[in-house]
């Protein structure tokens, strides 16, 4: 699906519309001028080499864009600006591995997911400089559309070829040694962005392409429920364990998966209850401002773009570190799931790069909730 990114500078504001139509009643316009229409339509399994089937149709549709659409006379040029989607979607286009070590986009190693200040000192890597880590080698030369990833299942004496064309001399090293090595190199890199999968589209075309390492929807979703699945085993007081416990079982119950506008009333509604205790003595401020940080992080994410000020795109730096921080005093080690996957990539997503995507877009923009919506009805065409 495809949709324009709302911009005060070019579309009708809020207070515009006011004035000029006072007896309509108030509009979202955002959300209407951003409402998504059906690009391409298919089926298709979920690997690299089908999804690639689309890839052709779309850059055809790209190589149009230089092309003006004239409205009154005016010359509009289209461009390419951001995609808006979860991973592994996020990972097929950007050219990075589904899941395992590097999971983000941004390369850092999946197990440092919860290290913020490692996070802080990282330098994630540009699209182009992605594209430039893929070609430092000699095997990038095999990619096709039908051998998608020429970094996979090599041998030995290929692993050694590919890290010395990289200047990484490694001697006496067994194959898994190799491998870590090759993989802390690409940092997930697996193959070019789809966009240039064929000769027809340059790096430079992309220029102005981003795509974010984050999509807030689904990051506050996943963190939200792995929130209220936790608490109520990281206090010492059995009755307020148990009233946790209520919470939990009230909201999220036995639900392997919740919706995105459930988990932000469950925010709000953990928040509410967390006050409730905090003012009766049973739980610590820690608690009290990690459940009412989440509630100010989902508040911004999903602000209007005629709110999204200086203040506000900094606030949400402010809203998101101190939720890190929080979620470590309160939580430190979880009990009822892995630490891998309750600092995993939603939580580094959602206090790492949700701030940084912030500084460029309108998050809202890029929350892809009315895309979700016709989900659904798609699925009777199955
Ligand atoms: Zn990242």
């Amino acid at each position: 699906m495809i949709s324009t990114l709302y911009d005060p500078k070019l579309f009708i504001t809020n207070r515009e519309y006011k004035c000029k139509f006072p007896e309509r009643s108030l509009i979202d316009l955002q959300a209407i001028i951003e409402k998504p229409y059906l690009y391409i339509f298919g089926q298709s399994k979920s690997t690299d080499v089908d999804q690639f089937s689309y890839t052709s149709s779309r850059i055809g549709d790209l190589m149009q864009l230089p092309e003006p659409m004239e409205i009154n006379g005016v010359p509009f040029f289209d461009v390419i600006r951001a995609l808006s989607g979860n991973c592994p979607a996020r990972q097929f286009e950007s050219g990075q591995q589904r899941g395992g070590n590097f999971s983000c986009l941004c390369g850092m190693p999946s197990n440092e997911h919860s290290n913020l200040e490692f996070a802080y000192s990282f330098d994630p890597p540009s699209l182009a400089e992605s594209f430039q880590l893929y070609k430092g080698g000699c095997l990038w030369t095999r990619f096709s559309l039908d051998n998608p990833s020429p970094f996979h299942n090599l041998k030995k004496e290929e692993i050694i070829e590919e890290l010395e064309a990289r200047n990484i001399y490694m001697y006496e090293c067994n194959k898994t040694e190799l491998q870590k090595a090759l993989q802390t190199e690409l940092h997930g890199v697996q193959r070019p962005p789809a966009l240039l999968c064929t000769q027809e589209l340059y790096i430079d075309d992309l220029a102005e392409y981003e795509i974010p390492a984050c999509e807030p929807l689904h990051d506050i979703t996943n963190v939200v429920q792995n929130l209220i699945t936790e608490l109520p085993a990281h206090f010492p007081e059995k009755s307020v364990q148990k009233e946790f416990q209520h919470f939990s079982s009230t909201t999220i119950g036995d639900k392997n998966q919740i919706r995105g506008a459930d988990s932000r009333l469950y925010a709000i509604k953990l928040a509410k209850f967390v006050s409730t205790l905090f003012q009766s003595g049973k739980v610590s401020e820690e608690v009290f401002d990690l459940c009412t940080a989440l509630v100010e992080i989902t508040h911004l994410c999903y602000m209007h773009c005629s709110h999204r000020t200086p203040k506000q795109i900094l606030r949400l730096y402010n809203q998101t570190f101190k939720f890190s921080y929080l979620r470590k005093c309160v939580i430190g080690v979880p009990e009822k799931m892995s630490e891998r996957k309750f600092y995993g990539s939603h939580f580094h997503s959602l206090t790492v790069h949700d701030p940084q995507t912030n500084r460029l877009f309108c998050l809202r923009s890029l929350i892809p909730e009315q895309e979700e919506r016709t989900f659904g009805d798609l699925r009777i065409f199955r």
